[in-house]
């Protein structure tokens, strides 16, 4: 009986999930493992203030109190359930919990395990809101494209030559817009879901810096490009396609934000054991307040005047690839004289 009980206790305590055996009439706490409590378990202490700091069980607070629902039902049961922890954060938990019975049937006590799910919710979370932001953002050009073609199909109305061309060039403006989103959510969802792995070479900056103005050359046409590589800048083990999309998001930017006749700066220099690429305009800058959260999805300066197109990705994107690298990426910015993007890359990293 006791070999038994010893090794029921040690398979017990060998659990790394919190357990628990409640009595079911006093709420205390027959037994906690050292995943639920680590140290002497103080005597007569409740379940609800052993997990949860609280004078009272939880349905009191309006929550579900498995041992209350337990002795209900008497049946086992799953809940999920937020707990408090010694240092006021909360957790989700998924609380397993089993009845345990006396000979009459009447439940005496309660088995519980708890996982903490606040990760996996935390990611439901997230992706919920991601899911919610997209389908908004992806409508607002869609219902411009059906105005557009439905105004243009009316029968009853003869729409003159220019006036048809203006509504197709809206058209044609809001599919490019709705292209450019897709492109931007695939190669973000990509990068957060982890699918493409890195795939690292070295590169030299300075063919980095050229895929990225190849890749934009068309936007840049008639602008004024100044690139300045410092001396002595190490080739970089990167993945090189992602750190060309990075420098291209910024570029384009740039030349967006800022006037024609003004220059973009692409810079490289050497920082002790990294490298600082720079991308500078003369544009309308970012006021202090929103610098932060420009790099948040979806997230664009509010404007007095009407937005200029854009999606809010972009620099989500870059944030995504250089922190992959273990980089980081901030901006100096002044309203009226322009920005300017850092983004840092580690030098020292091994090789294959
Ligand atoms: P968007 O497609 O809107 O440009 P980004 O994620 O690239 O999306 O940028 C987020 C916001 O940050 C932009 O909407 C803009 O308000 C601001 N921003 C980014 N780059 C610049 C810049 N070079 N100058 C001024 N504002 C900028």
């Amino acid at each position: 009986m006791t070999q038994n009980h010893d090794f029921i206790t040690n398979v017990i305590q060998a659990l790394n999930h919190p357990f628990y055996v409640i009595d079911a009439d006093t709420y205390v706490v027959r037994m906690a493992n050292t995943a639920a409590y680590t140290g002497e378990l103080p005597e007569g202490i409740t379940c609800y203030a052993l997990t949860h700091h609280q004078s009272a069980p939880c349905d009191r607070f309006g929550e579900i109190c498995p041992v209350a629902e337990i002795k209900r039902g008497k049946q086992p049961l799953l809940v999920e359930h937020l707990h408090y922890n010694a240092e006021g954060h909360c957790e989700a938990l998924e609380v397993h919990a089993f009845p345990i019975f006396d000979a009459d049937g009447q439940v005496i006590g309660i088995i519980e395990y708890t996982l903490d799910i606040t990760e996996r919710k935390e990611a439901e979370r997230l992706k919920d809101e991601f899911i919610a932001m997209v389908s908004h953002e992806l409508r607002t050009p869609l219902h411009h494209i059906k105005g557009y073609a439905t105004t243009l199909l009316q029968t009853d109305v003869v729409w003159d030559a220019a006036t048809q061309w203006d509504f197709l060039s809206s058209i044609n403006r809001e599919a490019d817009r709705l292209s450019d989103l897709i492109e931007k959510i695939l190669d973000l969802s990509r990068l957060e879901a982890g699918l493409a792995p890195m795939e690292r070479e070295w590169y030299q900056i300075a063919d980095l810096v050229d895929g990225a103005l190849m890749g934009r050359r068309g936007l840049l046409a008639t602008r004024a490009i100044e690139v300045d590589l410092g001396p002595d800048l190490p080739a970089l083990f990167v993945d090189g396609r992602e750190i060309e999309l990075v420098l291209s998001n910024l570029i384009e930017n740039a030349a967006k934000y800022s006037a024609e006749d003004t220059p973009i700066k692409i810079g490289a220099l050497r920082e002790a054991d990294q490298v600082i690429l720079s991308v500078a305009d003369q544009g309308i800058g970012i006021p202090k307040e929103h610098q932060g959260r420009i790099f948040e999805r979806f997230y664009r300066v509010p404007r007095a005047g009407p937005q200029l197109p854009g999606t809010g990705l972009g620099l989500a994107i870059c944030r995504r690839i250089v922190e992959a690298h273990g980089g980081r990426i901030w901006v100096a910015s002044k309203p009226g004289s322009g920005s300017c993007f850092y983004a840092s890359l580690p030098v020292d990293v091994p090789g294959p």
